[in-house]
């Protein structure tokens, strides 16, 4: 049985070609500061967010811890979409680490300036100072919506643009950060260049370890200071593992040189998967704006789990992204001749009748 892993876009093995790409790559001593294959890394990305200064780090959780350590004092709020990656998938760090609450604000799909105004207007009758606001581009939980950059792109109720936002909060003097885990699938879905997107904040990390497909490793991009402040705090943390961090850049330079304009197949791929199981009872599928495809089951079904192993059991990997949805992430593991494939056994393992899952339902 051919086993389809759509998890998540982190479950690529690297190609061969990427691997040899890592095996040839000279490798220094990362806590040094001084490796070739990190510094072109580095300033190539620093480049293409048109930022002045970037820092490689082992993952894009460290990425956003160390930039809530460098805009966040102790005691004071980040104000961040319910959904965020910083809130609900980084083990309550932000409190843990470096004391600071998170205020949920906004929808699924962005906030508007009237709900940080609300939050900024608490902050004066005696709420939490907010230090920072957190910006998620590809929103991860929102099945890889893209929070739109202008005005004249569709806006769903209660979002700003992003232009619109960071406009606000800068005139309030606050800081902004970006979580651009998956910013080259909104770069490639609308053709906006990365540097227009990161112009929206003062620092900004991005992966390549999700759909560009390296092993590990992020970079957070920003301000020459606060990067010096950065490359510290990844030292403490222990982020600083010496020849490893040579070859998963060499992994990353491969990835930009081949898998980012291929993420437009994964697009693809998400619509095409979602057309194909829209037709079934069971759920409800969103029209996917890149690479993850989102299905809530619909009543009398109330939980997703049940499904996803009824899934599992017929090969395909997959969980519950909330209780009520599983998400299934296309990434470039999954080719053109992969789609129908994934979509049969979808729907032979769940069947024309959904109400046989009802029994599994708590
Ligand atoms: C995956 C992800 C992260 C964390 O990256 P890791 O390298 O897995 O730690 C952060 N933010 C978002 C939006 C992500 O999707």
């Amino acid at each position: 049985m051919r086993v389809y892993d759509l998890r998540s876009d982190t479950v690529t093995q690297p190609t061969s070609a990427m691997r040899a790409a890592m095996l040839s790559a000279p490798a220094d001593d990362d806590a040094y500061g001084d490796d070739v294959s990190v510094g072109r890394l580095e300033a190539r990305v620093a480049a293409l967010l048109g930022k002045p200064a970037a820092v490689w780090l082992p993952t894009g959780t460290m990425a956003n811890q160390i930039a809530v350590a460098l805009h966040c004092d102790r005691g004071t709020a980040l104000a961040s979409l319910p959904g965020a990656h910083v809130r609900i998938h980084e083990d309550a760090s932000a409190a843990a680490l470096w004391g600071v609450q998170i205020m949920p604000i906004g929808g699924r799909f962005g906030f508007d300036i009237e709900a940080l105004d609300g939050l900024l207007d608490e902050e004066a009758c005696g709420w939490p100072p907010v230090s920072l606001v957190w910006l998620e581009n590809t929103l991860g939980e929102a099945g890889g919506a893209i929070w739109p950059l202008t005005t004249d792109q569709a806006l769903a109720p209660g979002v700003d643009a992003l232009q619109t936002v960071s406009a606000h909060v800068r005139a309030h003097g606050k800081a902004v950060h970006l979580d651009g885990a998956r910013l080259w699938n909104a770069h490639v879905a609308t053709g906006v260049p990365l540097a227009a997107w990161a112009e929206t904040a003062d620092t900004v990390s991005v992966a390549f370890s999700k759909g560009l497909g390296a092993p590990a490793g992020s970079i957070l991009c920003g301000p020459t200071s606060l990067l010096a402040r950065a490359r510290r705090l990844k030292h403490g943390l222990g982020g600083a593992m010496r020849q490893a961090p040579a070859l998963l850049a060499a992994a990353a330079e491969y990835a930009l040189d081949h898998h980012v304009e291929r993420l437009a197949d994964d697009h693809r791929h998400a619509r095409m998967l979602a057309a194909a199981i829209s037709t079934l009872a069971h759920w409800e599928v969103a029209v996917p704006q890149t690479n993850l495809v989102l299905a809530r089951v619909r009543p009398p079904l109330r939980r997703a789990e049940p499904l996803c192993a009824a899934l599992r059991a017929a090969g395909i990997r997959c969980y519950p992204n909330i209780a009520r949805e599983v998400r299934f992430a296309l990434h470039l593991g999954i080719g053109d001749d992969d789609i129908e494939p994934i979509a049969q056994t979808i729907r032979s393992a769940l069947g024309e009748d959904p109400t046989r899952f009802v029994d599994a339902q708590r």
